[in-house]
Parts: structure tokens; sequence; C-alpha cells
């Protein structure tokens, strides 16, 4: 899949072995750093609440590289995660963020938690889960 460039702008950035690079221009980065300045010059282009939004561990291959395409929620064609290191790329739905520690993981890999006394469940990460259940 081909990504908007962040330093020509068009659409011939590509994701291959840990590496952005753009077939267009001269552009090339580390996925962890390419995934910054996209975050910056792509989606923060004009809306500087987006360009603060953090770059998050991607939850297939942990570099921390996962871009969220619409941090607002908005919905927008194609995937909604993409990240810059192993070139992975998910629909909203796949992709969840636990509500304890907004760690992004894949949503099969929530546990779910069944607080008693509110009677409704809540999803966490594996890693909250089996903090709270360490006590
Ligand atoms: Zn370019
Ligand atoms: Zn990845
Ligand atoms: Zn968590």
């Amino acid at each position: 899949m081909l990504l908007e460039c962040p330093e020509c702008g068009k659409k011939s950035l590509c994701i291959k072995e840990k590496r952005a690079g753009c077939l267009s221009c001269s552009y090339t980065n580390e996925g962890e750093k390419a995934a910054g300045e996209w975050v910056r010059k792509i989606i923060g282009k004009g809306d500087t609440e987006k360009a603060r939004q953090p770059v998050c561990s991607c939850p297939q291959c942990g570099a921390q590289a996962l871009v969220d395409r619409s941090p607002g929620g908005e919905r927008q064609p194609g995937p909604r995660y993409l990240c810059f290191s192993c070139g992975g790329s998910w629909p909203a739905e796949e992709i969840e963020r636990c509500p304890e520690c907004g760690w992004p993981e894949f949503s099969a890999e929530f546990e779910e938690l069944i607080i008693c006394r509110s009677a409704a469940g809540f999803y966490v990460c594996r890693k909250c889960y089996e903090k709270i259940f360490r006590y």
C-alpha cells in the first residue's frame, strides 16, 4: 500500500523492512521516525491537535510505529491503523485501545473484566488484566 510522502506529498511512500521510502523523491527514514513525521506532516496538517497524537506500539511487531489515521474517531476510507515498521494496516474494528492505559491491541486480545458491583463488564488489554489480577 502506498501512502502520502511527508516530503513531496505524493502518494508514493512505501514501507518495507522497517523503513519507509518514497518512490517519487529521495525521502527515506526508519519506520519509527517516519511514523512520527507522518503524524506531524500528513495527519496533523493544519491541525495541531492531531499533530500531537502519539505514535503507539504496533500490536503485531512491537515497534513504536503505529499511526492512528483517525485520532478523533472520524470515519475515512482505507485502514485506520498503519504500522510504519512491519507495514501492517488494520481497519478500525480490528484494533481497540485499552480503556485503562490507552494501549492499542488487537480486539481479539482483550480480556473481559467483570466488575461485580457494576454488572457490566469492560475490556482491558492483557497487560492491565494481569496487573489487576495480581492482587
Ligand atoms: Zn516523496
Ligand atoms: Zn508493526
Ligand atoms: Zn491496558
